[in-house]
């Protein structure tokens, strides 16, 4: 009779890489041997709109390449599809190989949904006898780590970003190496073939995806013309911290030897994160509650034109086309085109940022939510209401020869290019009158 293994279980989520992981690196510490697993979450999976969906394939492929590494080091990765309860449930009966499961290590994700999964999860692991070890992997600082001296939340940004700082040690942005621990992986000689993109009910997208270096010279010039779209200065990293094919500590390291203004970034990456943590409402309502009273339009013919990127208004449509033809949106029109949805449309931030969450590449829950209530003024810290981003003074400014413009907008000034769909004044003004009336509760 062939003995049983006891093994831990590496899972996978949003930290696809092998090196500084930290909850991988726990578990080759651990007790037990280990596999690493990752499951096609159909909870997850089954929300998304565009069978050739970007981010599927970037997952796919960057598991595919998981998989030939562990392979080289004798391992294996063995993927699963399905929900991660089920999945779960089906390996604490019976796992292949005889292997026995005695823990689950993983790393924390703060999404409403996923710390729900990961209760779950943890209870069927405890009554089967497992354990369920999870670890801060995704951001610099987590939940309470940075609290203000009354030991509460922060909800505006620049205290946060003095004590976050202040707060940062060497041991904070320190790198752990899984490599020389690779004898710590199980054996395994099952090897299930991961699933295909069609198995998966997807089609491949065409996309070629960035790359995760971040560049010196980029960084050098990065506080001085990141706002400018034309100029291509972002690090374009934002796709892999969202899915962990690149370390955010390591980001944070480059960052802070060479530029404070993109560290900030990296902060306000942070900060978002937390306030989804303590303030989990924000996911459905504003985070500063009066707001919720405002009258939107329920316009689906206006949000048509917003999302085709044909509203009449050049720099929105740009940014608009930009992002339905790569799922990249530049920072500087991402907040341009978010406004003019909230304020000259009068249209519901959630319709905007359901949008943004089906299109994305770096689309995350806890930036996106706050950016666009930032952008809809009801975020915590956010302007006032009554400042209005003028799109053509925002496009003057910032794209002053029209390169962006035109390279998403050819057919500007050939007659083929509708009229602005609202006048600035007259938007601005309703804007402002109806924020005001439903916030004076009139
Ligand atoms: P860089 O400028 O090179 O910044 C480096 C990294 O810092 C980014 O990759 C990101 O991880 C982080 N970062 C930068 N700015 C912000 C910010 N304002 N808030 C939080 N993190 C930030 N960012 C997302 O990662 N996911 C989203 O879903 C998202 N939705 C947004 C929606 C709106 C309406 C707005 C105005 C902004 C949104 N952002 C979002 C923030 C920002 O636009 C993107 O992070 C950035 O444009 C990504 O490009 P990059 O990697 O070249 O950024």
């Amino acid at each position: 009779m062939v003995e049983e293994v006891s093994v831990s279980l590496f899972w996978f989520r949003r930290d696809l890489r092998l090196e500084d992981n930290r909850g991988l690196e726990a578990a080759l510490r651990g007790p037990h041997p280990v596999i690493p697993i990752f499951i096609f979450d159909r909870n997850i999976l089954d929300k998304l709109e565009d069978r050739r969906d970007r981010r599927v394939t970037f997952i796919h492929r960057t598991l595919s390449g998981l998989k030939e590494k562990l392979r080289s080091w004798g391992s294996d990765l063995w993927v699963f599809e399905g929900t991660p309860i089920e999945v779960f449930g089906r390996l604490s009966a019976a796992a292949p190989e005889r292997v026995r499961v005695r823990a689950v290590y993983t790393n924390r994700d703060y999404e409403p949904y996923a710390v729900r999964r990961d209760a779950g999860v943890a209870e069927l692991l405890t009554a089967s006898g497992a354990t369920f070890e999870s670890f801060k992997d995704q951001c610099v600082f987590e939940r309470n780590q940075i609290l203000n001296q009354s030991g509460s939340p922060y909800t505006v940004f620049t205290p946060y970003k003095r004590k976050w700082l202040a707060s940062l040690t060497e041991a904070d942005l320190a790198l752990c190496a899984v490599q020389p621990l690779r004898h710590r992986f199980h054996r395994v000689t099952t090897s299930p073939p991961l699933p295909s993109l069609a198995d998966l009910g997807f089609e491949a997208s065409e996309s070629s995806f960035p790359g995760t270096a971040l560049h010196r010279d980029t960084l050098r010039r990065y506080g001085e013309e990141r706002d400018f779209p034309a100029r291509d200065i972002t690090s374009r990293l934002g796709l892999h911290l969202r899915f962990g094919t690149l370390s955010v500590r390591d980001v944070a390291r480059q960052a802070r030897d060479i530029d404070p203004v993109f560290l900030s970034q990296i902060v306000w990456r942070d900060f978002f994160m937390q306030i989804l943590h303590h303030f989990p409402h924000v996911v459905k309502g504003a985070f500063r509650r009066d707001y919720d009273r405002i009258p939107w339009r329920r316009d689906e013919k206006a949000f048509a034109r917003w999302c085709a990127g044909n509203t009449g208004v050049p720099i929105v449509d740009a940014g608009m086309r930009e992002l339905d033809r790569t799922g990249y949106m530049h920072n500087r029109v991402r907040m341009i085109v978010a406004s003019f949805l909230c304020k000259h449309l009068l249209i519901d931030w959630r319709w905007g940022e359901r949008h943004f969450a089906q299109r994305l590449l770096d689309y995350d829950l806890a930036a996106n939510n706050g950016n666009w209530q930032w952008a809809a003024g009801c975020g915590c810290d956010a302007a006032p209401y009554f400042r209005v981003f003028n799109p053509w003074l925002q496009a003057k400014k910032f794209d002053p020869d029209g390169t962006y413009v035109r390279r998403w907008v050819p057919e500007l000034g050939s007659g083929d290019y509708p009229a602005p769909m609202v006048d600035h004044k007259l938007a601005r003004q309703r804007a402002i009158s109806v924020y005001k009336a439903a916030l004076d509760g009139s």
